[in-house]
């Protein structure tokens, strides 16, 4: 079932085309890799799906609605969820209090007055922090964490959101080898059992060609080239494009 349909989308900054008629889909629960040289026009076309930037031409459905012109804040409401990294000041904050935060402006408008909002979310905390195999370091500060778990953390605050799709920018950057495969299975098995689409770059060739069910090339805004990990790997344009033939 196809979650996310994005067509023709084209973005020019003054006379650089930054995307020239991207055209793919994400299914519910698939994760999808775009990968491209620097410059390609990668975060350009993350963001025309998330909302920060907007398109020249060119539409993108959820669920087949039209959310081309929608706010990042209507995306997320929509379903269109966003990894973040966890900003420095909430670093002295536990685990739980950081899911907290994100459960708490996801319900904001159903804030009652008497029940601290902070404890409510508590055990909604917990149980996507048990999700991401984090619940036992709830009550840790953030800071205390390895970075990997960090980057639990943050995919627990992401899934906060209940997200029909999940756009990931460079999930593993900065992580070691065995952490992002870890990472990445773990974003996997998540995205699929919850039917969750997954959208995201990554410089990591094995975490793309180990984890994504496809991947698609950019090359100077244009997708050359879309197929399974196999098929892109054996792909002759893309070896000399970009994996280096
Ligand atoms: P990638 O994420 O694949 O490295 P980008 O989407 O950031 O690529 O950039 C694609 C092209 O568009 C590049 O040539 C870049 O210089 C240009 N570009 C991206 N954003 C802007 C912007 N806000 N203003 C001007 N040029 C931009
Ligand atoms: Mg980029």
């Amino acid at each position: 079932m196809t979650l996310l349909t994005v067509t023709g989308l084209h973005k020019s900054f003054g006379g650089v085309v930054a995307a020239r008629d991207v055209s793919f889909t994400v299914a519910r629960g698939e994760m999808l890799a775009i990968i491209g040289p620097n410059g390609a026009g990668k975060s350009t076309v993350f963001n025309m799906v998330g909302g920060q930037l907007g398109p020249d031409r060119g539409q993108v459905l959820i669920d087949g609605q039209d959310i081309t012109h929608a706010s990042p804040q209507a995306r997320f409401r929509g379903g269109v969820g966003r990894t973040f990294q966890v900003a420095q000041t909430f670093l002295s904050m536990s685990a739980a209090e950081n899911v907290q935060m994100a459960l708490i402006s996801r319900f904001r408008q159903s804030r009652g007055l008497w029940t601290p909002a902070r404890e409510r979310h508590r055990a909604g905390a917990v149980d996507l922090l048990a999700q991401v195999g984090m619940a036992e370091a709830a009550d840790m500060p953030c800071s205390a964490l390895a970075y990997g778990d960090v980057k639990r953390v943050e995919l627990a605050i992401a899934l906060a959101g209940q997200p029909k799709l999940l756009l990931m920018d460079e999930p593993t950057a900065g992580m070691a080898p065995q952490e992002r495969a870890a990472l990445m299975d773990l974003t996997a098995s998540i995205a699929a059992s919850q039917g969750i689409g997954v959208l995201f770059t990554e410089h990591d060739m094995d975490v793309v060609f180990g984890h994504a069910a496809r991947v698609i090339v950019l090359l100077r805004g244009q997708i050359i080239a879309a197929g399974t990990p196999d098929e892109i790997r054996q792909d002759p344009q893309v070896r000399r494009a970009y994996l280096g033939d």
